[in-house]
């Protein structure tokens, strides 16, 4: 799932976004306001880690702007800023969630995931399509009760498929959503992985849609 974070602090946007990869997620690290907009603008993002203080435009600004597009994006302001009336601007500015600095990483994260289940309307933490299961948090695969071995590329496009099962999504779709910028993926990378996918799982599981995508099916 690809997350945008927006911090300008060099240390704290390092440790998140390290942190943010070893929990599976593709992370796009912007520095200040300006950049935040065009990044929304311009991609599909799971959700957002939006810090407040931030050079160009405030992020209290952007998150304005992004819900006065009606855009639903899941975020969470992450800010020194701990006045009660700060939080509760950010709240009523449509921030999903808060969390003051210094945080914990692995609450960022777990608070990250309740957005995204929300966000899908899943109550439980288990993603689920018939025999198979992915647990996010675990980041391990079953199928039929037994564990799949996949790669933490083949587990994040599983996880982009399974979180609509029966929906068909496009290469580019599945593309945007799996390979941050900065990554600049073989042209056929995308087929290897879905390739690799349908060989553990089986070819009537992942199955292509001849020229529209790819989707899960029980
Ligand atoms: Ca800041």
């Amino acid at each position: 799932m690809r997350v945008l974070l927006v911090e300008d602090d060099p240390m704290v946007g390092d440790a998140v976004r390290k942190g943010l990869m070893g929990a599976g997620f593709t992370v796009d690290w912007v520095r200040d306001g300006h950049a935040a907009e065009l990044a929304l603008e311009a991609n599909q993002y799971a959700a957002c880690v939006l810090d407040l203080g931030l050079p160009r435009r405030d992020g209290m600004e952007v998150l304005h702007a992004l819900r006065k597009r009606e855009n639903a994006l899941p975020v969470i302001v992450v800010t020194a800023r701990d006045a009660v009336s700060d939080r509760i601007a950010g709240l009523n500015a449509g921030a999903d969630d808060y969390l003051t600095k210094p945080f914990d990483l692995d609450e960022l994260i777990a608070r990250i995931r309740a957005l995204m289940r929300r966000n899908a309307g899943r109550a439980q933490s288990l993603m689920q399509c018939g025999e198979l299961t992915l647990d996010p948090e675990k980041r391990e695969v079953r199928l039929a009760g037994e564990t799949v071995p996949l790669s933490a590329r083949e587990l994040a496009l599983l996880e982009i498929l399974i979180a609509k099962p029966g929906a068909v999504l496009s290469r580019e779709a599945l593309e945007e959503r799996l390979f941050g910028w900065g990554e600049e993926p073989a042209s056929n990378a995308l087929e290897v992985h879905l390739h690799n996918l349908r060989r553990k799982l089986g070819p009537e599981r992942i199955r292509n849609v001849r020229g529209v995508g790819y989707k899960v099916v029980p």
